[in-house]
């Protein structure tokens, strides 16, 4: 059992398999450990190409293996992401938005704004009252400025990009920088040793490759883990309804239309439709529930959406299963990406999973088959823990809707579907605000200001009563809240359009880190 971990082999290549070679390759692959990493892919099967949307976490992935903004950027077609801009979620109207953009309120962590903006701010959205974002957001600004280094921000930021490209991008920099070994060839069968440990896969082009530790990036099909190693699947349908997607890439009117720089999601009778910009099109698909209406209302609804060009536009559609495998890691085989599970894509919470889960493998690669089980026990801990805060964090967005258009929303309010440790949050809201003592765990996604981001933009209320800030309490706020509208006025007065700072960083680059 003290078998060295030597041979990294990922099976799958689409962004989940590249991230994973990338980060594990940046760290260990090296002739003095010994320690190759191969991906080995379908020549047939292609990458699932969607998920444009990231987190900031994106920024230190990347930059962790080697890579050039100004170079992702170009080659990825990718833009500045500050946040998600949430339409007709409350109550479907036409003006009904709020913001979750990614900085924290003005103060977090020192004083809480909330109580001071619920008693004294009313008729002011809350993300506009403690973040300078929103303003940026709505005037289409970028997050930073071509004197900005790479990966530095004025205001923190994610990205928008082409998934496809994406890929591209990232096997040649894994293969031509970092070592990794790629192989094309269809994965027929998988080979154990009485213990279950998987000893190789054999591949219809390539014959058997062997290997100690095998990461399973096989999307959906989540061959090694879900397939080989039956790890039963848990679905989460009951709490997130979403199991389908209509996807079309839509060319903009003329080639100088502004980039949003936030992802817009608007509510649609049985889900919701993203919106992204990227340089040269915008990434625009609605991802419903069948339970609730048709595939034919659905794409009709996403081709009135898109306006003119929704006549003629090609779309894709993708079924979606909301759920995990009940473990992600099992004898020496651990699933990132889809094989491992997937949520409707509202947060874009399914990449930085995969961040996190290729930075755990990288960070914490057992050096011996004898202290496998002690890893693979605490990673499924880890995430396990991680999928529930997600799952609690995207119905937080539907349960407090007031749209009665279509049972899709009245039934999301249904408390049965609601999980339990969720509720239990809302009760305690009831008379204070989100703060971090929520949320205690090193391995929490989502921050307790996001949860304030959501509960304030969907018009909760905690109860006045518990909040009733003191004298001083209500000065440090004004200030607070005066600094962040002097933030606000010089982030309009400096920061320049997004899609001529994405015009300036093709043509010049950002200055290196
Ligand atoms: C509608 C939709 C929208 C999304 N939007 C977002 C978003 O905005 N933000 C976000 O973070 N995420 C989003 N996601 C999720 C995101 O697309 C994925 O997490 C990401 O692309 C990683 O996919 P993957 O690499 O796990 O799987 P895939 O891209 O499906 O790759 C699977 C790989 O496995 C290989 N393979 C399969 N079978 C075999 C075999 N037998 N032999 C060899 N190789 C095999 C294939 O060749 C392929 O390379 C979205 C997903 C969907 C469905």
């Amino acid at each position: 059992m003290n078998q060295q971990i030597k041979h990294i082999v990922i099976v799958g290549g689409g962004a989940a398999g590249w991230i994973t070679a990338g980060r594990i390759a940046a760290r260990h692959a090296r002739a003095e450990s010994g320690i190759t990493v191969t991906l080995v892919e379908s020549p047939t099967i292609g990458p699932i190409g969607v998920g444009e949307g990231t987190w900031p976490t994106m920024r230190s992935t990347l930059m962790k293996m080697g890579i050039s903004e100004t170079d992702f950027m170009r080659e990825c077609d990718a833009t500045f992401k500050q946040g998600a801009k949430f339409a007709r979620w409350v109550d479907g109207t036409a003006d009904d938005f709020y913001y979750h953009p990614l900085m924290l309120p003005q103060g977090f962590g020192q004083m809480d704004l909330v109580p001071y903006w619920q008693t004294a701010c009313a008729g002011r959205s809350f993300s506009d009252t403690v973040c300078l974002q929103e303003q940026v957001c709505e005037h289409g600004l970028a997050p930073k400025m071509i004197t900005t280094p790479e990966y530095a921000s004025v205001a923190n930021y994610a990205y928008h990009l082409d998934a496809g490209k994406f890929v591209g991008f990232l096997t040649r920099h894994c293969v031509d920088k970092l070592g990794v070994k790629h192989v094309l060839g269809d994965v027929t069968e998988v080979k154990s040793a009485p213990n279950g440990d998987i000893t190789a896969i054999v591949t219809a082009q390539q014959g058997e490759i062997a290997g100690d530790l095998f990461v399973d990036c096989t999307g959906f099909s989540s061959l090694l883990l879900g397939k080989h190693l039956e790890v039963p699947f848990v679905d989460k349908g009951d709490v997130l309804f979403i199991d389908k997607a209509i996807a079309a890439q839509v060319p903009y009117e003329h080639p100088d239309a502004p980039i949003a720089t936030h992802t817009i999601s608007t509510g649609q009778a049985a889900g919701w439709i993203w919106d992204i910009g990227l340089v040269n099109r915008r990434g625009i698909g609605y991802v419903y529930s069948t339970r609730y209406t048709s595939d034919d209302e659905a794409e009709a609804a996403l081709r009135a959406y898109i306006g003119p060009a929704g006549k003629t536009v090609n779309t894709r559609r993708i079924p979606i299963r909301s759920g995990h495998r009940q473990l992600f890691w099992k004898n020496n085989c651990v699933a990132v990406g889809l094989a491992a599970g997937f949520l409707e894509p509202l947060e874009a919470s399914a990449l930085v999973l995969v961040e996190l889960s290729a930075d755990m493998l990288a960070e914490q690669l057992p050096a011996s088959r004898d202290i496998v089980d002690i890893v693979a026990r605490r990673f499924n801990d880890t995430f396990l823990y991680r999928w529930d805060r997600i799952i609690d964090f995207l119905k937080l967005h539907y349960i407090l809707s007031k749209r009665t258009d279509n049972a899709f929303w009245t039934d999301n309010r249904a408390a049965e579907t609601i999980p339990d440790s969720l509720q239990d949050l809302m009760r305690l809201w009831r008379y204070r605000p989100p703060g971090n003592c929520d949320f205690t765990s090193n391995n929490e996604v989502f921050p307790a200001a996001s949860y304030q981001y959501v509960l304030y933009g969907m018009g909760f209320k905690t109860d006045p009563e518990f909040l009733r800030p003191s004298a001083s309490e209500q000065r440090a706020a004004q200030e607070h809240l005066a600094q962040n509208s002097a933030a606000i006025k010089k982030a309009l007065r400096m920061l320049p359009a997004h899609r001529e700072l994405i015009a300036k960083i093709h043509a010049y680059g950002l200055p290196a880190v």
